[in-house]
């Protein structure tokens, strides 16, 4: 009897599974789905009271597999103050040419100023446009009144 029921169940999964689903979305029209951990073009973050987490340490291009990214620090100053620690980053680029979205960069980062968004919209008409500048990166600056930041994914693991 037992060996009836699991016959029947095999064949309910076959039938279920031959049922024709939809795999296609009518992209751009229809957005994809995007995984909470996906990991797609960097997003480089702020702290609540606007400063950015980035004080140009390079660990993350030190740690990049294939040479992405591209940092020059700069001393902060009282009057132009851009980071909470001794130096910003004042050029801050990633050669989405080169980028395998690997993660490591977001690993190693001690203040988790970079972390790899849910944009995956990348395509660009140009070898020049894949260069990222800090200002295609950098998230804007927080609501003076609310303090929330807009169009900013929330960071992870930190
Ligand atoms: S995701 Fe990986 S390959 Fe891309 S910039 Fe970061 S460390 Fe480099
Ligand atoms: S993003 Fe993080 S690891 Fe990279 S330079 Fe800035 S603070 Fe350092």
């Amino acid at each position: 009897m037992s060996g009836i029921i699991h016959v029947i169940e095999g064949l309910w999964v076959t039938f279920r599974r031959s049922l024709p689903r939809p795999v296609t979305v009518q992209y751009p029209e229809e957005r994809p789905h995007i995984y909470p951990r996906y990991r797609g073009r960097h997003v480089l973050n702020r702290h609540p009271d606007g400063l950015e987490k980035c004080v140009a340490c390079a660990l993350c291009a030190a740690a990049c597999p294939t040479g992405a990214i591209y940092v020059e620090a700069a001393e902060n100053t009282e009057a132009e103050r851009h980071s909470p620690g001794e130096r910003y980053a004042r050029v801050y680029q990633v050669n989405m040419v080169r980028c395998i979205f690997c993660g490591f960069c977001q690993e190693v980062c001690p203040t988790g100023a970079v972390t790899l968004g849910p944009d995956f919209e990348l395509a660009q008409y140009t070898r020049a446009d894949q260069i990222y500048s800090k200002e295609r990166l950098l998230v804007p600056k927080p609501d003076a009144n609310t303090g929330v930041q807009a169009d900013t994914p929330a960071p992870r693991g930190r």
